[in-house]
């Protein structure tokens, strides 16, 4: 058995493991491998593993592989930062986007996937959330969601689907606990105010389990699959600015 495959198996030991524990269904969570700074060999080996949901952090990088790969049926995810420019190729050549933080993005992503023409499908959205307070830069203030999320649900070749956090990472579990809580309180107070949201996108390789005792619908994981990722991803992101 190759790395990859062993690795894909104890993540989803993991998963069932700890969804089990919190007393939800055993396909309650979707894994999004993320495989920024992989090449796309190691992918394919994923996808023979029944791996189907792939997340990419940069454009370029990402364009690259799904050339690669388009004789797979895979779901592509941008979990990256959005540059405004970047949001025409990003909403054409992905099925999900989860870091969208400011409505001139969404409004931009929404513009794109609508130049696409009928019968494509709106690009699936989610929000991010700064739950980490001062110590993060990115994501929106937790008092500003409810306004962004109903104007970006009005927009019409968008579906926001929930929300998205990265916390910092910290050893305390209680804490950590703590942020990925106010991501589900969010979630289910947009849903009190009308909308239908069934999404929280968080936790990753170090912290699945609190997250999905939290209630995570999509874990987004990358060195637990793939290895650790070494300086290259620095200089990638260098590259692409
Ligand atoms: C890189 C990345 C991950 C995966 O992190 P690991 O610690 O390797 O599992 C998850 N989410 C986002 C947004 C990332 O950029």
């Amino acid at each position: 058995m190759t790395t990859i495959s062993a690795n894909l198996q104890a993540v989803r030991a993991r998963i069932a493991e700890t969804l089990r524990q919190a007393e939800r269904a055993p396909g309650d969570a979707i894994l999004l491998a993320v495989s920024k700074t992989w090449p796309a060999e190691a992918l394919r080996e994923a996808a023979a593993c029944g791996q189907k949901d792939f997340g990419e952090n940069y454009l370029q990088e990402a364009l690259t592989k799904q050339l690669a790969l388009q004789d797979l049926d895979l779901v592509w995810h941008f979990i990256g930062p959005l540059q405004s420019n970047k949001t025409t190729p990003i909403a054409q050549n992905f099925q999900w986007v989860h870091g969208v933080d400011r409505l001139k993005i969404a409004q931009r992503l929404s513009a794109a996937r609508g130049e696409m023409g009928p019968g494509v499908p709106p690009l699936q959205v989610c929000l991010q959330v700064n739950v980490s307070g001062e110590a993060s830069k990115s994501g929106v203030a937790p008092e500003e969601v409810p306004e962004l999320a109903r104007t970006v649900a009005s927009l019409p070749h968008l579906s926001l689907r929930g929300l998205m956090a990265i916390p910092e990472p910290t050893p305390d579990l209680a804490l950590l606990r703590s942020r990925f809580a106010l991501l589900r309180g969010l979630l289910r107070e947009l849903n009190a105010g009308g909308l239908s949201l069934d999404t929280l996108s968080m936790g990753m390789s170090a912290d699945l389990e609190p997250a999905l005792l939290e209630g995570a619908t999509i874990v987004r994981v990358g060195s637990a699959i793939f290895g650790e990722r070494h300086s290259r991803e620095s200089r990638v992101e260098s590259r692409e600015q």
